[in-house]
């Protein structure tokens, strides 16, 4: 393989100054779990306010790639062809002929940038891009320079090795995994929740996640989407530890006692309240739900006032001003979509009513669920304590 090693470029650092490091170490480790399944030997380390991915012996080019493509943090990928520093001369050859390898199919605007970290080389780092210019407009007859937009930026670092790099392969952007604390995701079965979570797990946030379901309505296949769903986002987000919650008795309860026109909000609320109650058991800071503005009954924004009112914790809805197109082409990208899609049956599309209300009264779904007091807070409990916990990992 003739990239030897990797250069890391990360953007956004929402940790400046002297918390930098909080992220960059954050980040080598995101790497190094990412590469764990990669076939191959690798070294992830920082130096000099960079960090790098030197691959030991044989490794899987395109695996790799992939893999860091995934973690956020990481804005751009650029492999790298290490030589020998062995003077100017070896240098321009190996340059040149490294350039014409990648680069002789057609026609290219180029830049050369280098920099020297021995501040003793013979050359200063203009003469170097001078030289190098030179050297690669003689031999490639196809190359222009282009100083402002080159296509081609032709980057050379002279250490105790040299190091050269031309490409950048995008990153997903966003903060490593780790860096922002947690954050409890109610996971369904449906599209909207998984891109939910991977908005949130984007920013640095670690997920946890909860899922509702009412066997017997529900079937072991809609759990088992649930849990595949969490093993997509956790390519990304990494682990993920996954509340499966039996809701079928409290479900019930709420349709033998409550309006049926109620019954998804009220449900909703209840989802809501032992969501809360794990992540505050987990020190998670904050909710995460798939909701936007109007999409059902149950999303208008009475509803959400509804569902939010139960919760003391932060509740985050990073789909909110999204439309459902929206949301679709970013879990394509994802690669949730083909599961989300799968058609199995959801708890809360069992029990919902014909017409649901779309603009519950706050006084008036309080009032409904007066009518639970007898048995809910012991349904609650028994729910919370049957949970069964799953360590999801990609
Ligand atoms: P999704 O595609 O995420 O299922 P949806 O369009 O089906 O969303 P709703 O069913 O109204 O919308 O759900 C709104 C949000 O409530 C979901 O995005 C999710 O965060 C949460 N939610 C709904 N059902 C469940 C469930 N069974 N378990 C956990 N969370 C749920
Ligand atoms: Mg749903």
């Amino acid at each position: 393989m003739k990239y030897q090693t990797f250069l890391i470029k990360y953007g956004e650092i929402g940790l400046k100054g002297r918390n930098r490091f909080i992220f960059e170490d954050a980040l080598v480790r995101q790497i190094k779990f990412a590469l764990k399944k990669v076939d191959g030997k690798f070294a992830v380390y920082k130096s000099q306010a960079r960090i790098y991915v030197d691959c030991d012996g044989e490794y899987d080019y395109d695996e790799t790639v992939e893999a860091l493509q995934r973690v956020f943090g990481i804005v751009g990928i650029c492999p790298v062809v290490r030589f020998a520093e062995e003077g100017f001369a070896a240098l321009k050859k190996e340059v040149l002929s490294h350039m014409q390898e990648m680069y002789s199919d057609k026609e290219y605007t180029f830049k050369v940038e280098s920099r020297r970290a021995n501040k003793s080389y013979p050359l200063n780092s203009m003469e170097i891009n001078r030289d190098l210019g030179e050297v690669i407009l003689e031999g490639m007859p196809n190359m222009t320079v282009d100083v402002h937009h080159p296509e081609v930026l032709v980057n050379v670092e002279v250490r105790n090795e040299v190091y050269l790099y031309t490409q950048v392969i995008e990153g997903p952007g966003g903060m490593p995994v780790g860096t922002n604390g947690s954050a409890m995701l109610l996971l369904s079965g449906g599209i909207d929740s998984p891109v939910a979570g991977y908005m949130i797990a984007k920013r640095g946030v670690s997920l946890e996640a909860t899922y509702f379901h009412a066997p017997p309505y529900t079937s072991e296949r809609a759990k088992q989407k649930v849990v595949d769903l969490a093993k997509i986002v956790a390519r990304s987000a990494g682990p993920i530890k996954l509340n499966i919650v039996n809701f079928t008795d409290i479900q019930l309860y709420i349709y033998d006692k409550c309006p049926h026109d109620e019954l998804t909000i009220i449900m909703r609320r209840y989802m809501m309240r032992i969501a809360e109650h794990f992540a505050k058991e987990s020190g998670c800071l904050g909710l995460v739900t798939g909701e936007s503005i109007g999409q059902v009954a149950s999303q208008t924004m009475q509803s959400l006032a509804s569902t939010n009112e139960v919760c003391t914790l932060p509740v985050y809805r990073p789909l909110i001003g999204f439309d459902k197109r929206d949301i679709v082409e970013i879990s394509e990208k994802i690669d949730t979509y083909e599961t989300s899609i799968l058609p199995f049956e959801d708890c809360c599309t069992i029990f919902v009513a014909k017409h649901p209300v779309t603009k519950p009264k706050l006084e008036v779904i309080r009032k409904s669920e007066e009518k639970l007091a007898e048995q809910i807070d012991e349904l609650v409990a028994t729910a919370i304590e049957t949970t069964e916990v799953l360590n999801v990992r990609p």
